[in-house]
C-alpha cells in the first residue's frame, strides 16, 4: 500500500475495523435466529415483484423514484452491468435492493462495515424483505442456517463482507444457488487514490469472470472523476452503464468558521442550533476526541469518544447507542461513519482541518439523509494549515505520493478560504457547476476580500529580517507579537523591539494577523518548517516583497460567526405547522417505545420524514395511511393500528 492518505498521523490510522467487531448481539438481547434480527425468516413471502414500481410502493411505501434511481434499476434488472456515484443520502440502496426483489435469485451485497449488517438486514426485515447476512460475528451454526435459506431460494438480499467473498469456499457455496445481481456498497474502497481503500476490494474483480451473466451495481458516494475511473477498471466494469448524480445536497448548509476557541465555539453552535440532536464531531486525533468528547459530556450533553484505539466491545456500544438512542452525540476520528445509514444525523461538526474535499464532503453527507435540514460546520485555523503542512514534509513515502497529499490539502485550504459560495467550489471540485446556493455561510453573510499585500509584505519582513540579521526563525505567534509592538518574554530575551518592523503592524488585531498568516500560508507565501512549525519564506514571497505580486486576502468576519437560524427547537420539527407538533413528539415517544421494545434504532420502525407527514396529515382509517411516505404494507400491518391510535389520542385531548 502505498500511499493511503492516512499514513502520515500515526495517531489516526483508523481505518474502521473489520473482522474485529464482537457479535453485535451483545448490545441489544439475545436473538435466536441467525443473521435475520432475531424475527425467523418467513417460510412463505411474495418475493418475486412484477414491476420495480410495484415493489418501490408496496414494500418500501414511496410514491415515485428519486434522482435517477428508476433508469439504474431498469438497468440491472434487465441484466446489465452499472456504476452509480450518488450522494450519501441519495436513495442508493434502492438501486441494488428493488432488483433483488424483482429478479430471480438472490441479491448479494458486499458491504466493508460488518458491525452494521445486521441494522441492513433489520430494516429490510422490517419491511418484509427476506434479507440475512454472512460474516465473522456469527457461530458455524448461525451460518449454516443462512446458507440453507440461501442455497433453498428463500433469501432476497444476503450481505457478505469482502473477505469472505474473495475465498474460494464462498464463491463455491454462492454457486450452489442463484445469484440474482452482485452489488458493491462502498465501491471506492477499491480505490488508491480515494481516502478508503480496502485491499480485500482488489478481489472483487473476479466476479465478472465467474458469473458473467450476473450484473454487477457498483455504488459509492466518493466522486471524483479520479476513483471514477480507477474504480470502473479494478473491478471491470468496462462494460457498464455510468450514472452520475447531482452531488449537490441542498438540506446541509455548509459552513466554514475561524477558530478562536474551538471547543466553546463548538458547545455554542451544539446548544444554540442543535440542542438534542443527534450529531458526529470530527477530530484528527485521539487525544482531541477524548478531550472534546470530555468538554461536551461536562457540559451536559451525551457525547461520546469513539477511536481506533478504544476496545472494540466500547466501540461497537457507542456507535449501538448512537443508532438507537436519540439526540447521541458522537466524538471521533475518521474511523465512525462509514456505512452508518442513520437517517437523522442533524449536524456533522469538524474541529480539526480534514485532509481532503473528498473525506470531507464524505463525512459531512453523513447529516441529514432523510432530507431534512441539516448543518456541516467546520472550524478552522492557523494551527491547522502550519500542522498540517508539515505533516506533508514529514510523510514518507516518495515525492509523488507528497504532491498527491500537497493536492488534496490544497483543495481543502481553497474551500476554507474561498470568498465565493461553498457549495459552488464543492461542487466544482467533483466537476459540476452550480450557482451560489444561499445555504452556506458565505451565501448568508458574503465575506469581503481586501488587499492584504502590505500586511503580508510587513510580515514577510520581519521573517527575512530575523533571519538575515539575527539567523532566527519563529513560529507566528511571535511574529504577530512584533508586528503589534507587544512586549513579552521573548522580545525582551532578544531584544526584539529593536528590529525595524517592531509595531508596525498595530493597526491589525491579533486574530486579524492569524488570518493574515493562515492565508499566506495557504496560498504557500509562507511555509511552516520543522518540528515547530517556525515559518520561512517560499520562492513566491519574494515576488510580494518586490511589489511583483499583490495578495488577496478573506476578510475576517468580526464575530466569528452567525447563525441562519435562531431557534434552537429541533430542527426535526422545524416547519412543521405548530399545532402539528404536539402529535408529532406523541408520535416520537411512541417510536421510542417501540423501537425500545424491539431492541432497534428508531428509524427503523419509521424516519422523522414519516412522522412528520403523519402529523400534517392526521389519517384516521387504515387507508388514510396509504398515501404517507415510508409506509409500506408490512409496515401499514405492522404499526397502522397503533398510528391511528396516537393520532386519536393527540387530536381528541
Ligand atoms: P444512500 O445509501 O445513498 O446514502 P439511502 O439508500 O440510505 O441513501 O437512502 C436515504 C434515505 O432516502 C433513506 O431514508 C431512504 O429510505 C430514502 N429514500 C430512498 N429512495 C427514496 C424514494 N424514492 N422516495 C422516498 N424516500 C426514499
Ligand atoms: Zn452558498
Amino acid at each position: 500500500m502505498s500511499w493511503n492518505t492516512d499514513e502520515w498521523v500515526p495517531d489516526d490510522r483508523d481505518a474502521p475495523p473489520l473482522d474485529e467487531e464482537p457479535p453485535y448481539d451483545e448490545y441489544r438481547g439475545a436473538f435466536a435466529e441467525a443473521g435475520t434480527g432475531g424475527r425467523p425468516v418467513p417460510a412463505v413471502a411474495p418475493s418475486r415483484y412484477a414491476t420495480p414500481a410495484e415493489a418501490l410502493r408496496t414494500v418500501f411505501g414511496y410514491d415515485e423514484f428519486r434522482g435517477q434511481q428508476q433508469a439504474v434499476i431498469d438497468r440491472v434488472v434487465a441484466g446489465g452491468d452499472a456504476v452509480v456515484l450518488m450522494p450519501t443520502g441519495g436513495g442508493k440502496s434502492l438501486c441494488y435492493q428493488i432488483p433483488s426483489l424483482v429478479r430471480e435469485g438472490t441479491g448479494v451485497v458486499v458491504s466493508p462495515l460488518i458491525a452494521l449488517m445486521q441494522d441492513q438486514v433489520d430494516a429490510l426485515t422490517a419491511v418484509g424483505v427476506r434479507a440475512a447476512f454472512l460474516n465473522s460475528t456469527q457461530d458455524s451454526g448461525q451460518r449454516a442456517a443462512v446458507e440453507r435459506a440461501y442455497v433453498s431460494g428463500e433469501l432476497d438480499i444476503l450481505y457478505v463482507a469482502p473477505e469472505r467473498l474473495a475465498s474460494e469456499s464462498t464463491k463455491r457455496f454462492l454457486e450452489r444457488g442463484t445469484v440474482a445481481l452482485f452489488a458493491i456498497d462502498e465501491a471506492h474502497c477499491v480505490s488508491q487514490w480515494g481516502h478508503d481503500f480496502r485491499p480485500d476490494y482488489l478481489a472483487l474483480s473476479e466476479l465478472a469472470e465467474r458469473w458473467p451473466g450476473v450484473p454487477r451495481i457498483a455504488l459509492t458516494a466518493t466522486a471524483t472523476e479520479a476513483t471514477h475511473r480507477e474504480l470502473t477498471s479494478r473491478l471491470r466494469l468496462e462494460a457498464a452503464e455510468h450514472f452520475v448524480a447531482d452531488f449537490d445536497r441542498p438540506n446541509i448548509q455548509y459552513r466554514i468558521v475561524p477558530k478562536v476557541d474551538v471547543r466553546r465555539q463548538l458547545l455554542d453552535f451544539i446548544t444554540g442550533e442543535h440542542a438534542g440532536d443527534a450529531g458526529i464531531v470530527y477530530a484528527l486525533s485521539r487525544n482531541s476526541v477524548e478531550r472534546v468528547a470530555e468538554f461536551l459530556s461536562s457540559n451536559g450533553l451525551t457525547a461520546l469518544p469513539y477511536h481506533a484505539g478504544m476496545e472494540a466491545p466500547v466501540r461497537a456500544r457507542t456507535q449501538a447507542r448512537f443508532l438507537r438512542e436519540e439526540g447521541v452525540i458522537v466524538v471521533a476520528t475518521i474511523a465512525f461513519g462509514m456505512g452508518i445509514d442513520k437517517p437523522d444525523v442533524r449536524f456533522v461538526a469538524h474541529v480539526d482541518l480534514p485532509k481532503s474535499v473528498e473525506g470531507y464532503y464524505q463525512e459531512t453527507g453523513r447529516a441529514g439523509r432523510d432530507g431534512l435540514p441539516s448543518t456541516a460546520w467546520l472550524a478552522y485555523g492557523l494551527q491547522d494549515v502550519v500542522q498540517q503542512r508539515r505533516m506533508i514534509d514529514d510523510s514518507p513515502g516518495d515525492l509523488a505520493h507528497r504532491r498527491r497529499l500537497t493536492q488534496h490539502l490544497d483543495a481543502m485550504l481553497a474551500l476554507c478560504e474561498t470568498v465565493q459560495c461553498r457549495r459552488v467550489n464543492l461542487l466544482g471540485y467533483f466537476g459540476q457547476r452550480s450557482e451560489p446556493c444561499g445555504n452556506c455561510d458565505t451565501c448568508i453573510t458574503p465575506p469581503e476580500s481586501w488587499d492584504g499585500t502590505v500586511p503580508a509584505q510587513k510580515l514577510l519582513s520581519t521573517v527575512v529580517r530575523l533571519q538575515r540579521e539575527r539567523g532566527q526563525r519563529f513560529g507566528a505567534g511571535h511574529l504577530i507579537d512584533i508586528l503589534r509592538g507587544k512586549r513579552t518574554a521573548r522580545v525582551d530575551q532578544h531584544g526584539h523591539d529593536a528590529l525595524a518592523t517592531w509595531g508596525i503592524g498595530a493597526d491589525l488585531s491579533e486574530s486579524q494577523w492569524r488570518g493574515v498568516a493562515r492565508q499566506l500560508i495557504a496560498q504557500e507565501l509562507l511555509k511552516p518548517e520543522g518540528e515547530y512549525g517556525v515559518l520561512g519564506l517560499t520562492p513566491e514571497s519574494a515576488r510580494v516583497l518586490s511589489g511583483d505580486r499583490t495578495v488577496v486576502l478573506r476578510t475576517e468576519p468580526e464575530r466569528p460567526e452567525r447563525s441562519s437560524r435562531s431557534s434552537s427547537r429541533s430542527v426535526a420539527s422545524a416547519d412543521l405547522a405548530v399545532e402539528d407538533q404536539p402529535l408529532f413528539e406523541a408520535l416520537r415517544s411512541w417510536r421510542a417505545g417501540q423501537a425500545r421494545e424491539q431492541g432497534v434504532p428508531a428509524y427503523i420502525v419509521f424516519g422523522d420524514a414519516t412522522l412528520r407527514a403523519v402529523a400534517a396529515a392526521r389519517p384516521a382509517t387504515m387507508s388514510a395511511l396509504d398515501g404517507i411516505t415510508g409506509i409500506g404494507a408490512k409496515k401499514r400491518e405492522a404499526y397502522g393500528e397503533a398510528l391511528l391510535e396516537v393520532v386519536a389520542g393527540a387530536s381528541g385531548g
